[in-house]
């Protein structure tokens, strides 16, 4: 049935969202979530005071994280559902994962320090919620702050994406080690945001099947982050790669987030749903 009001993708303070899990879950329920999963980039740690706060708002739950990965010199998000949240393996992984976040906060203030940006490191980490996980994200609401862009989406622009001052390379989990911490802790792995990568025609197809054949089992077609025209290229995409399907708005932010929870459309009709393959996983 792929007519459930099931968001499958948003941040808590546990990342780089602006609310705790429990203000996520009042508003999913609010906007008619029925199924919902908070996917914290490379981050486990509020899975047990998500699935709480769902239950306490009648919501059905999904365990959920979104891992950085990097595929052809890219970073691929790798959404994992459903999976046991105290799996140690998963759990180490995702550690070793979060570790260079530090050491790269640092090389990203003395980038922005070159252009004449103090402070930066100082001013990201007064948005931190979780000191393991400083990102880009809390640069960018650093740098609005400071009047140097009006909008995050100006700073990644103008100042944290390939080629800019303050971005810095970065090596991620690899893509069958993120898939398998997945599949291996019960869960399912998902491609997140295909759409936004920017790989050439051969790349994507080895991103999808190397995914495959890595035990990768869905991919997100109804995103915050695609158009309605991208709904419909990766649901061919799903179709010819024999993938479920996910449906999730990416939200971080009252603020920022175009997309609110459980508010786009639902996923295709003729697509496989990820809750399907997943529903004994569902709590
Ligand atoms: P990081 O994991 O530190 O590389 O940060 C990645 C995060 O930055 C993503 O998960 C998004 O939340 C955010 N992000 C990436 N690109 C943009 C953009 N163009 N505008 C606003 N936020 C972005
Ligand atoms: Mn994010
Ligand atoms: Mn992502
Ligand atoms: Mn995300």
């Amino acid at each position: 049935m792929s007519i459930l009001n099931a968001d499958l993708h948003c941040h808590s303070v546990v990342s780089d969202g602006t609310l705790v899990p429990e203000d996520l879950a009042a508003r999913a329920a609010a906007n008619g979530v029925e199924l919902w999963a908070l996917t914290d980039h490379d981050e486990i740690g509020g899975q047990h005071r998500a699935a709480a706060a769902a239950r306490a708002n009648g919501m059905k739950y999904l365990t959920g994280t979104e891992i950085s990965v990097t595929f052809a010199g890219e970073t691929v998000h790798i959404v994992g559902l459903g999976f046991d949240p105290d799996d140690e393996d998963m759990q180490r992984g995702l550690v070793r994962t979060r570790g260079g976040r530090g050491a790269r906060a640092l090389e990203i203030a003395e980038g922005l320090a070159k252009v004449g940006i103090q402070g930066a490191y100082e001013g990201a980490l007064k948005y931190v919620g979780n000191p393991e996980l400083i990102s880009r994200t809390h640069f960018g609401r650093y740098l609005v702050e400071a009047g140097v862009c009006k909008d995050t989406n100006e700073v990644f622009r103008h100042y944290l994406t390939d080629g800019k001052p303050g971005f810095v390379p970065h090596r991620w989990a690899s893509l069958g080690d993120a898939v398998r911490w997945i599949a291996d802790a019960g869960g399912l792995a998902v491609i997140a945001h295909p759409a936004r990568y920017k790989f050439t025609a051969n790349e994507e197809y080895a991103l999808f099947s190397e995914f495959k054949a890595h035990g990768g089992r869905g991919v997100e077609v109804v995103t915050g982050s695609h158009t309605p025209a991208e709904y419909v290229k990766y649901a061919d995409v799903a179709k010819e790669f024999g993938l479920a399907a996910s449906r999730g708005s990416d939200f971080h932010s009252p603020d920022e987030s175009h997309t609110d929870l459980g508010q786009l459309p639902y996923l295709p009709g003729e697509l496989t749903p990820v809750w399907e393959l997943l529903a004994d996983r569902i709590r």
